[in-house]
């Protein structure tokens, strides 16, 4: 029901999904509310209202507050009329969410992308765990409204492939039609973006303040970022969000993995810290042992105080909090939101680069800049997929 009511795009449906849209953003609306935003007949209202009710697309929530008479009835949106599917392809990972209406997540599973992680089977993979949640939960093909996938870039958005990841650990992950490859599944629609994008909108869509704008910024093996105006993506053509990671911070600096100098990336990507840190290690005569590899052993080396690495990893946020004072400069956000293993795990990494935006972006003289960690951590990204494909409809 609800997948013919949002793919309805007649101009008769073009205001009650107009209504639903605005009941779905508010979260719990009174007639009253909707007379108040919409220049049309109660009666005209009253049965649209009906009509969604009977539909089994909004229902009764509560009383809101009385002004004096009956306190008003309240709606809200069936949230288990439908339900979505968001996937995040990262360089390390995958994740697959299952998520309501309300994108409250109901389920989530994901996996460790290897070396044997070619495009068919990561997406034979993904489809399993699509199967396998729709049997648990009991969720039909039907009932199902989209497939929001948020992967790293460069993409073709609109071709829906993915085109030629750097340091991809598998094989084969060149002019990947990833969304027709979903859609020969399941007969929704299916939307690629770039995960530092969608998970920027899904931050943004639980801040629930509707005229801000956001940066979100994401320091691992890559640097990529989403910065998100009033609900809208600024996309570049390419959709390559790694770009945000090769703005020049130091003229002739280190070389950076693109085969410039000076980029951000070069001292801040977690292979670029792994590199600082070997070189240091091989100088020093007292190196701190074997060469390190892995983020959790970079994670362990920071908690047990090494010195060495906690000077890299600071000085790293120092470069790291530069560049996102370049991006605020320009771009103007009123929140910055920072993602990342180190953000979360370690305190003094993310005060470092919150100080240094502070002192050098122009524009925080001027006026507040909130900067905070993302609320939704590792599910962000697949979660705003989701969240991009229901919107999707309503444009
Ligand atoms: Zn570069």
């Amino acid at each position: 029901m609800l997948r013919e009511f949002l793919n309805n795009t007649s101009s008769r449906n073009e205001l009650k999904k107009s209504v639903y849209r605005f009941i779905h953003q508010r979260g719990h609306v009174s007639k009253v509310e909707l007379l108040e935003n919409y220049q049309i007949p109660q009666t005209t209202m009253t049965r649209m209202i009906d009509d969604l009710e009977e539909n089994g697309l909004i229902r009764k929530f509560g009383f809101g507050e009385s002004a004096g008479g009956r306190p008003p009835v309240l709606y809200e949106i069936t949230p288990d009329a439908g339900y979505l599917l968001g996937v995040e392809i990262s360089r390390t990972h995958v994740k697959v969410i299952l998520t309501d209406l309300q994108f409250q997540l109901i389920d989530q599973q994901g996996f460790i992308i290897t070396q044997e992680h070619t495009p068919d089977v990561t997406v034979s993979d993904i489809l399993s765990i699509i199967r396998a949640f729709q049997k648990k939960h009991e969720k039909a093909d039907d009932a199902l409204i989209g497939i929001g996938v948020g992967a790293v870039g460069p993409l073709n958005r609109e071709k829906g492939v993915i085109l030629n990841p750097e340091l991809f650990p598998a094989e084969g992950w060149e002019n990947v039609p990833v969304v027709s490859m979903l859609e020969e599944a399941f007969a929704v629609p299916v939307i690629l973006n770039n995960g530092a994008n969608t998970a920027g909108l899904a931050e943004y869509h639980f801040r629930a303040v509707f005229d801000e704008s956001i940066l979100y910024c994401i320091s691992g093996y890559g640097i990529r970022c989403g910065f998100i105006n009033n609900g809208v993506f600024l996309n570049n053509k390419e959709g390559d969000v790694s770009s945000y990671g090769h703005i020049i911070i130091d003229v002739d600096g280190r070389a950076c993995t693109c085969g410039k100098k000076g980029c951000l990336a070069a001292y801040t990507s977690i292979n670029a810290l792994f590199a600082m840190i070997n070189e240091t290690a091989q100088t020093e005569a007292a190196g701190s042992g074997s060469d390190l590899e892995t983020a959790e052993e970079l994670l362990r080396r920071l908690d047990r105080g090494d010195a060495v690495v906690r000077d890299i990893v600071l000085t790293s946020a120092y470069h790291f909090g530069i560049g996102v004072a370049n991006m605020v400069n320009i771009l103007h956000p009123e929140a910055v939101i920072l993602h990342g293993l180190l953000i979360y795990h370690y305190e003094a990494y993310f005060d470092e680069i919150v100080r240094v935006i502070k002192e050098h972006a122009a524009i925080a003289n001027q006026r507040h800049i909130e900067i905070k960690k993302g609320s939704l951590g590792e599910e962000a990204a697949a979660v705003g997929a989701a969240i991009e494909v229901f919107y999707n409809f309503f444009e």
